[in-house]
């Protein structure tokens, strides 16, 4: 049998061979003593691609929203997001162990912001029986919805309106770089909507490892302590940051293909490729679980994300060859 093509997420990726080569070049030191040049110039780097004062680096993209959350939410406080948010249903209730906040959410189709719900929800000060709204988490883009770019001027309305009433902005920016490229918005222009922001480094860009979050000084240098108590302090990780670096240089602007490809697959499983707007697929099928299996019979990888609901990746190790193949496949189940 021909390779599996692998579309079950865009984390599988491997580090290329000029990744690697870039890894095992680093500069390093001890990150802990603030001493790794190459974690420095990372943490430089994308706190000046968005517009921030500061950024972390951390190991995973949940840490860094765990991180960013408690920088934002004391405890006792609540956070409202989206009601498929990835903090919501997929960090195992990291928020609430780890942040003692609750969440409040709002639904929308495509994971996007529903500012008069958001303005419904907001509750900051209602006497002593209620929790105070500190602050609204936002994804972009929205990985459960479908890979869904949350729209600029959306974005730009909930900061106008959460500067009125003094509530902070989180965003979850796992697949940015997707929303970036998909729509020209700049990097900074995304920064800009957020308080504190998360961002991912081993999703499309291919990074075996690696998150940012960015802030204000304070907020980040909050969050550096936080990394440490909760057992993220790492040393000589400049060989990680490297991979990141050298992510940012070379996989940033090719993620149009991954969005290309997204489309293909898209048409080959009967969904409007309209409406894919990055490099997730999401098809609606009677049985969910029998057609991963049937798929994965045919040297085919994806997921089952509900019942009736499997889901497609497309990414860095997915060639034009594997689109085609994997599209022959799906078309025919
Ligand atoms: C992947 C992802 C994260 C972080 O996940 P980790 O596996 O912890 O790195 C956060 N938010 C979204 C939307 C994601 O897709």
């Amino acid at each position: 049998m021909a390779d599996l093509v692998d579309l079950r997420s865009d984390t599988l990726t491997r580090p290329t061979e000029a990744m690697r080569l870039a890894m095992s070049r680093a500069e390093v030191g001890d990150d802990v003593y603030g001493e790794d040049p190459t974690v420095r110039r990372l943490e430089e780097k994308v706190a000046e691609l968005f517009g921030h004062p500061a950024a972390l680096f951390t190991p995973t993209g949940s840490m860094a929203n765990v991180l960013a959350v408690r920088s934002l939410v004391a405890p006792g406080q609540e956070v409202l997001c989206e009601s498929s948010a990835h903090i919501a249903r997929a960090e195992l209730g990291a928020h609430a162990v780890y942040n003692q906040v609750t969440m409040r959410t709002w639904t929308h189709p495509r994971g996007g912001v529903d500012l008069p719900a958001v303005q419904q929800l907001f509750a900051p000060d209602m006497g002593p029986f209620f929790v105070p709204t500190a602050a609204v988490s936002v994804e972009n883009t929205h990985n459960f919805a479908g890979g869904t770019v949350t729209p600029l001027e959306g974005l730009r309305a909930l900061r106008a309106w959460a500067d009125s009433v003094g509530a902070a902005v989180h965003v979850d920016g796992a697949r940015i770089w997707n929303a970036h490229v998909a729509t020209g918005t700049s990097l900074r222009d995304y920064g800009a909507v957020a308080d504190v922001m998360a961002v991912c480094l081993s999703k499309g860009l291919g990074a075996p490892v690696g998150s940012l979050l960015m802030g204000s000084t304070d907020a980040v240098a909050e969050a550096r302590v936080w990394r440490k108590r909760m057992g993220g302090g790492m040393r000589q990780v400049g060989i990680l940051a490297a991979a990141g670096l050298h992510a940012l240089d070379h996989h940033v602007e090719r993620l149009a293909q991954d969005h290309a490809h997204a489309r293909l697959l898209a048409e080959a499983c009967g969904v409007d490729p309209a409406g894919v707007d990055t490099n997730i697929v999401v098809v609606d099928h009677d049985d969910a679980a029998g057609f991963v299996t049937a798929a994965a019979a045919e040297g085919v990888r994806v997921s089952a994300v509900g019942p009736r609901t499997v889901r497609l990746v497309t990414h860095l190790d997915v060639s034009p060859a594997d689109v085609e193949r994997a599209a022959t496949v799906l078309a025919r189940l």
